[in-house]
């Protein structure tokens, strides 16, 4: 479990962040119980949505006092809640045990609904067009609190979510190990039953960790944050690029779908005057020649902070021919909840100053 998401974790398990396995271990070991009832725990929290060890019906008095006072669950609460007029999107402020805050959202597409959720509290990337980057990095976030993201959100809506991307805030190859934990439990057939085909994590190019994320045996989406078809510009919007270059980035990529087959996602903001031209449009194309991927186009969402601008439409459009006459495959994102402060980050950032004035 993550030793970075405060003291009280390390002294108390965090139930949500154990495999079933690691369940029946803790009923077996430190409650001195048969290993059915970790089975019976596991249901509670990851198929029946109850994080209150109260009210787990099915244990005994005492099962359920010990793992109150001894163990942690549902700790992640709804703080905030804003909700578009335009399409229904859903953007929440989650509080953390420790105070701090995280942003989620739950987006309503015609297959179903699908959650963005964070890793990460603040962000050390400090990608410059990105308002979870202000502030800086604060810590990870534990596996439990990833999937509390995801149940609270479910909670809210009554609905199950079809669908999950890692890529509010945070970047979360650096929160490794968190990240693997939560993929598998959330795609657990026996728990929420997320399948890992419909969730897709989100990373601006960690060349190390796509290489082991490649060799985890799991199959899930990978999309690249890469924004700027060379390295001269990307180095002005992402500081990552000075650690990682696109070509090695590219190298990762190629070796993450020829072990995994999981098309990959290139995720490519547009921003007027810096990265939008035809040219640029052409040599995005070479650079992905040969790669077996899909082009997301977002024009950026405006940030107070920034004076980036966001590209026009028929610009866009101009972009995304260039490449598709190239032989891409491109999309272009629908913008969603441009009335509730949509950019990863803004919600959290006006709370934050909010509660420090
Ligand atoms: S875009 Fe992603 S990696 Fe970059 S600062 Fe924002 S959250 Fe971090």
């Amino acid at each position: 479990m993550n030793p970075e998401s405060g003291n009280d974790s390390m002294i108390r398990p965090e139930l949500l962040s154990l495999t079933r396995a690691e369940m029946k271990e803790l009923m077996a070991e430190s409650f001195g119980e048969k290993a059915y009832r970790g089975d019976q725990v596991y249901d509670w929290i990851h198929k029946k949505g109850v994080t209150d060890p109260a009210l787990m019906s099915n244990l005994s008095k005492k099962l359920r006092e010990a793992l109150a006072s001894s163990c942690r669950a549902g700790t992640v609460m709804q703080v905030e809640k804003k909700v578009s007029a335009i399409d229904g999107t859903r953007k929440f402020l989650m509080g953390l045990s420790d105070g701090n805050v995280v942003e989620s959202v739950l987006m309503q597409y015609s297959y179903g609904d699908s959650a963005c959720v964070s890793s990460q509290v603040g962000c050390a990337m400090g990608c410059s067009f990105c308002a979870s980057a202000i502030g800086g990095f604060v810590r990870n976030l534990s596996a439990s609190e990833m999937l509390e993201e995801i149940y609270c959100m479910e909670k809210d809506s009554c609905r199950r979510i079809h669908s999950t991307v890692v890529m509010g805030t945070g970047e979360p190859l650096l929160n490794y190990e968190e990240l693997l934990r939560f993929i598998r439990i959330l795609s657990d057939p026996e728990g929420d039953c997320i399948s890992q085909r419909n969730i897709t994590v989100s990373t601006c190019g960690i060349v190390p960790a796509i290489y082991s994320l490649a060799e985890e045996g799991l199959q899930i989406n990978l999309a690249v944050s890469l924004h700027a078809p060379n390295d001269r510009i990307r180095s002005t919007i992402m500081p990552v690029s000075r650690k990682y270059s696109i070509s090695e980035i590219l190298k990762a990529c190629s070796y993450y779908f020829e072990k995994t087959g999981r098309r990959l996602t290139f995720e490519y903001s547009l921003i007027e005057g810096v990265n939008d031209s035809e040219e640029k449009a052409k040599e995005l194309a070479d650079i992905l020649s040969g790669l077996n991927c899909l082009i997301n186009l977002i024009p950026v969402n405006p940030v107070e902070e920034r004076s980036y601008r966001q590209t026009g439409r028929q610009a866009v459009l101009r972009f995304k021919n260039v490449l598709e006459k190239r032989g891409r495959n491109v999309t272009i994102r629908r913008e969603i909840g441009r009335d509730i402060d949509a950019a990863c980050g803004q919600l959290r950032k006006k709370y934050m100053s909010r509660e420090t004035v």
